[in-house]
């Protein structure tokens, strides 16, 4: 039955029990696919750790940097001792572990001996990456012991990009190349590649990342050059939830999403998967599934292409945090945009996203998503940064900086049904709502508001979601 993808995330191999688990899951699914192709990240926490571990460098602790890689080695030594491994096994991953760590101690060495102002954003991914390079030989010996040919596989041999470090673009063409001179031979052979996530090589040969959470988009880039007839994303949580389970408990799994619905759920915060995996996986039309190492019957979440009997429906809701720059006058918002990209850029090394501008005759106001990945000390951050910048500003305007929430309810299509909006808009009687923008992809409402309204507007937009299966189809407009 084709090529199966699937990408172990960093809570699903990080303890004994896991790793069980990832095993018995590849023994059962060998049994139902021609080939299997995994994709894996690094132990959870452990990217952090290394970059951290850059930094301190970077600041010459030598102490800090050093003290990082001992409780990395620490655990990944004690995660292979507890793991059922033979002698031969065991002790080429010992020696494997003690390289790649040098490797990366020397790296520190290098970057604390010859500190420049900022740290290079290549020898930053050369770090970064090594949590990858070590749990693929992990989980590639784990199968060799049970008699499946893993193979472990630096996707620096076949994820080419280019040279953006730390948030690299692929180049689909050459890597197709490689995959089809690398990968190929060996599915046919019967081999499984374990390949490492969230790294890959730029064209120039040096490597590159794919960003934080990278994993899952190395497992959609390779799908598409495999032709991988789906691909299954592994993680310890039961699918793509309704909302945040931590803030809304009665929040369930969605056990359908089209392409549209999940690409809007990662942008408005569902920090579940990378948000540019989905494209590739929408123009080839792969189906992919989320689904819970513990329970791997379960079916989990299913992302695939829009079930026509689901489309009025809100599967979701989500908050996320932004900045509302406001002014008592209308004019060109161009330079203000400017400045807020450039503080997000200088604090928090991401540029910023436009959510919704709206002007009238005398006011203007301007939303700016703050992505969830800077931290929730981001926003305050940047919000100084642009309030300084906007006050030096010689317009003559008084520019006003707040922190805002952008509540996002998600559905196929949710534009065509004026009921399902009316619906969400009733939900907010009451509420101060300082503006209301339909994304262009026709599956979201966002309403902007203060964010100490969030968590109410949340949870009553959600209880929309738990007791639609009482009302009847809404009618959409023509
Ligand atoms: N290990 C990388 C990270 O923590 C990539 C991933 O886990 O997907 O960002
Ligand atoms: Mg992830």
């Amino acid at each position: 039955m084709g090529t199966l993808t699937m990408k172990f995330g960093g809570s699903s191999i990080g303890t004994v029990a896991a790793l069980t688990q990832v095993l018995s899951i590849v023994l059962h699914e060998r049994k139902h696919w021609d080939n299997l192709l995994i994709v894996t990240s690094a132990l959870d926490g452990v990217t952090d750790m290394l970059l951290e571990a850059a930094h301190l460098a970077q600041v010459s602790n030598h102490r800090g940097y050093r003290r990082i890689a001992a409780t990395l080695r620490t655990r990944h030594l004690s995660l292979i001792e507890q793991l059922p491994l033979g002698t031969v096994e065991r002790n080429t991953l010992q020696a494997d572990i003690d390289r790649l760590l040098f490797d990366m101690l020397n790296l520190c060495q290098e970057v604390a001996e010859y500190p420049s102002e900022r740290l290079s954003p290549e020898v930053t991914d050369m770090i970064a990456g090594v949590g990858e390079r070590l749990s693929a030989r992990i989980i590639a010996a784990l199968l060799r012991e049970n008699n499946l040919k893993g193979v472990a596989i630096d996707a620096t041999d076949v994820i080419i990009t280019d040279n953006v470090h730390g948030n690299a673009n692929p180049d689909l063409e050459q890597t197709r190349i490689r995959i089809q001179q690398h990968m190929s031979p060996m599915l046919e052979r019967d081999i499984i590649p374990v390949v490492t996530g969230f790294i890959a090589s730029s064209r120039e040969g040096k490597m590159t990342t794919l960003g934080r959470g990278g994993s899952d988009y190395s497992a959609s880039i390779l799908s598409l050059c495999i032709n991988a007839e789906e691909v299954w994303v592994w993680s310890d949580v039961d699918g793509m939830m309704s909302s945040d389970p931590r803030e809304v408990p009665d929040a369930r799994v969605i056990q359908q999403l089209s392409y549209n619905e999940i690409a809007e759920l990662a942008y408005f915060g569902a920090r579940i998967l990378h948000s540019r995996m989905i494209k590739p996986l929408r123009e080839h039309r792969i189906p992919l599934h989320i689904k819970n190492v513990y329970k791997p019957q379960q079916d989990g979440t299913k992302i695939h292409d829009v079930i026509s009997e689901q489309l009025h429906e809100i599967k979701a809701v989500t908050a996320i945090h932004g900045l509302a720059v406001t002014a008592d006058r209308s004019g060109p918002a161009t330079k203000v945009i400017d400045i807020v990209n450039e503080a997000l850029l200088n604090a928090i090394g991401i540029e910023a996203d436009v959510m919704i501008t709206s002007q009238s005759s005398s006011s203007t106001f301007i939303c700016f998503v703050v992505p969830t990945s800077a931290g929730i000390e981001a926003v305050d951050t940047v919000r100084k940064a642009v309030a300084k910048k906007l006050k030096r500003l010689q317009d003559h305007v008084d520019w006003q900086v707040d922190p805002v929430s952008i509540v996002t309810a998600i559905g196929e299509q949710i534009y065509a049904y004026p009921s399902v909006a009316a619906s969400i808009l009733e939900k907010l009687d009451g509420v101060h709502i300082l503006d209301i923008a339909q994304g262009p992809s026709h599956c979201s409402l966002s309403v902007i508001i203060k964010p100490q309204d969030a968590e109410q507007v949340v949870h009553s937009i959600h209880s929309l979601i738990t007791n639609s299966d009482a009302d009847s189809d809404p009618t959409p407009t023509e």
